[in-house]
């Protein structure tokens, strides 16, 4: 077994993206600059967005973060989105979610200026993924795509099954893969709460994507000998004998599934690492006007 190790890749690209900020600011250019809008005190959050700032700040990129109440109604969230899509220092931003509850985020993510969405969970950004234009990717998928290609692990042809269809990891993971390019050219399958047989299914693939939201889900028995397992889940697990009274685990049993793998991500250290490097892409991409001249 071979690790799919976002640590170490996660470095590397980070390192080119220093490289580009600095020649950026070499030539006079302003420091791409990436905002973030925080709506309450969810801790997971709050401890998300303090690893994009901090990531940011290692490459040379600046950030900002607009932290608001849980109180906060949608017609301020809006108003706040407004002015930052108006700010001509701010490059692109997310809003982090999730939002609670009495706020829609289906209107609040049309509400982000496209060229602005270093998410890319806008509509458009979203339709432009589909077909293949030039456009920011949504950040789990495309650091899933990035560990896909520096491990050259082949895709043509293979069959891909993706636990889960989340329009941020799910859905838009299994769109790409059936692309026609590389990571792509697989054939896709997409199981979800209604799935029959499930395990009938994941013993069929070639390269397993789990984004199910359940702890430990992935048992050793699913899978097929030499499958590549690409797990995307994060969860805290109660664990009397670390000093924390938790430990992370991801999707998938790693201890039992990793003995049958031929590569397989860790958690942590796997996809939630290479989600952050995809965000400082994006905000590279946005800062250089790559995708809307
Ligand atoms: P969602 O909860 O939005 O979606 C979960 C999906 O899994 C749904 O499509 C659901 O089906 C399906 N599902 C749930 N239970 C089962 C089951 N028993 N059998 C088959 N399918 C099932 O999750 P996300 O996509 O947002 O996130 C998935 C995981 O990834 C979470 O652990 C999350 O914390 C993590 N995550 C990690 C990121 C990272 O950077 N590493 C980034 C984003 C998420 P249905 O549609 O029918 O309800």
């Amino acid at each position: 077994m071979k690790l799919l190790d976002g640590k170490e890749t996660s470095k590397k690209i980070k390192a080119n993206i220093a490289k580009e900020v600095a020649t950026m600011i070499d030539k006079d250019m302003k420091a791409p600059h990436l905002a973030a809008v925080l709506v309450g005190e969810d801790p997971a959050s709050q401890f998300y967005v303090k690893s994009k700032e901090k990531s940011c700040h290692a490459v040379g990129i600046t950030s900002s973060l607009y932290k608001l109440p849980a109180t906060t109604t949608q017609e301020e969230l809006l108003k706040t989105i407004d002015f930052i899509n108006k700010d001509p220092e701010i490059d692109g931003f997310i809003v982090q979610l999730p939002l609670p509850k009495h706020i829609d985020v289906d209107t609040v993510i049309a509400s982000i200026d496209p060229t602005k969405d270093v998410d890319g969970f806008h509509p458009i950004n979203i339709g432009r993924m589909v077909l293949g234009q030039e456009t920011y990717l949504p950040a789990t998928p495309a650091g899933i795509m990035m560990l896909l290609e520096e491990y050259k692990i082949e895709t043509d042809g293979k069959h891909v099954v993706v636990l889960g269809r989340s329009n941020i990891v799910g859905t838009p993971i299994s769109i790409m893969l059936s692309r026609k390019s590389y990571p792509g050219n697989a054939t896709v399958t997409v199981c979800h709460s209604r799935t029959e047989n499930l395990s009938s299914i994941t013993q069929q693939a070639d390269i397993l994507i789990a984004a199910i939201g359940q702890p430990e889900f992935v048992t050793a028995d699913m899978v097929k000998k030499d499958a590549v397992i690409v797990d995307v889940g994060i969860h805290q697990k109660e664990d009397a004998s670390t000093e924390k009274g938790y430990r992370i685990v991801g999707d998938v049993d790693y201890k039992e599934v990793s003995k049958k793998a031929s590569y397989i991500t860790p958690v942590p250290g796997g996809v939630g690492l290479m989600t952050i490097v995809a965000l400082l892409q994006n905000t590279l991409k946005a800062a250089k006007k790559e995708v809307y001249a």
